[in-house]
């Protein structure tokens, strides 16, 4: 099969590691890269040894798919772009800034036919790929991500920036329908909610208590699920998952990694396990970048769709609505 020729778009923080990942990878050929920051894309380029083009225009005549790593107020104009010159995309998180741009963006890629990934890179990390064998049925979530304050990203709230990573890895745990939603949060340092909790409320009873901070003094990124028969503890910083499930005790093909315990229900004896699910090595944003690839090549559905990022954004603005409304308290 032909190398598929990708762009990047924005060659900052992040897409400067999507130019690297592209430039190692075989099944792509790194044409060229665009930022309206020339001198950056000329080191970027010479970094990784590929053309820094001085309009997007240029880059899009020669690409077939491209990555857009711009800061999130701008998504809605390059992705459209992008997409009317038919160029499948993958768009780092969130989609947009607002739902109706994010609405746009998905029906333009339908009309065009073109491949259109989120960038909610939560969803290949090693912790939670770990976890695919499992049967997450989740009825209680509690996540943290706290940050500590980086002018980068400040051009949305705390919300739209860090929480949409739990948002859309929630939406895509508990398969139900959310019903209510309540939020609180508060500006400390920029014009809009730098810390935020909010609680989201499914139909079928979960409930996912989630905290996002980029005020903290020390980083976190994890989440604790809690099912029937089973917690699940996912520390996304270090990709490492912790199992502890309570199973019958003549379980055959259960080899715990330690035994906490016994507890006898009526006539039936069950035990309380440890696992720590083995761990893949696995580069997330590589991983990302290759079922991008796969997708277009072998036109599949992306793994992360447009829809999956219209959804994260609108759970996101109902969260961001919520806190309005508490501020006029
Ligand atoms: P950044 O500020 O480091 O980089 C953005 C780059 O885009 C800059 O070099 C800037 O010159 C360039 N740019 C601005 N407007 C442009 C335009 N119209 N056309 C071309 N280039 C333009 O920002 P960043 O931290 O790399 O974030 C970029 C995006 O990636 C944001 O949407 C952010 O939410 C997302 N992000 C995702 C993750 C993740 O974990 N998936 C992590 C960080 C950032």
């Amino acid at each position: 099969m032909e190398p598929l020729k990708v762009g990047v778009i924005g060659v900052g923080h992040l897409g400067s590691l999507h130019a690297k990942m592209y430039a190692r990878m075989r099944a792509v050929k790194l044409v060229g890269i665009y930022d309206i920051n020339l001198k950056l894309s000329q080191k970027i380029a010479k970094e990784f040894g590929t053309t820094p083009y001085s309009s997007l225009e240029q880059l899009l005549s020669s690409v077939d798919a491209v990555s857009i790593a711009t800061p999130t107020s701008t998504h809605y104009e390059v992705a459209k772009e992008v997409i009317e010159k038919g160029k499948h995309l993958l768009i780092e998180k969130p989609l947009a800034v607002t739902l109706e741009e994010a609405e746009n963006l998905v029906k333009l890629a339908e009309k065009e036919g073109i491949k259109l990934q989120v960038g909610h890179i939560e969803r290949f990390n090693p912790a939670i790929i770990a976890l695919e064998s499992y049967n997450l049925n989740p009825l209680f979530i509690e996540s943290h991500r706290l940050a500590q304050f980086n002018p980068r990203g400040t051009d949305v709230a705390v919300v739209l920036d860090l929480m949409i990573h739990d948002i859309d890895l929630i939406l895509s745990l508990v398969k139900s329908r959310v019903t209510q939603i309540d939020a609180n949060g508060v500006s400390v340092i920029s014009e809009t909610p730098d810390i935020a909790n909010a609680r989201i409320q499914f139909e079928n009873g979960c409930v996912a208590n989630v905290t996002a901070s980029r005020i903290s003094q020390n980083k976190m990124r994890k989440m604790r699920i809690f099912q029937r028969d089973a917690y699940i503890s996912i520390d996304f910083a270090q990709g490492k998952s912790e199992v502890f499930r309570l199973v019958d005790d003549n379980s055959k093909n259960v080899i715990p990694t330690m035994l906490l315990g016994q507890i006898n229900q009526g006539n039936r004896k069950r035990i309380i396990i440890y696992e720590q699910p083995e761990i893949k090595e696995i580069n997330a944003l590589e991983y990302e970048l290759t079922k991008f690839v796969e997708a277009v090549q072998n036109n599949l559905e992306p793994p992360v769709t447009g829809y999956d990022g219209l959804r994260a954004l609108e759970v996101a603005q109902k969260i961001l609505h919520k806190i309005e409304l508490q501020k006029l308290l």
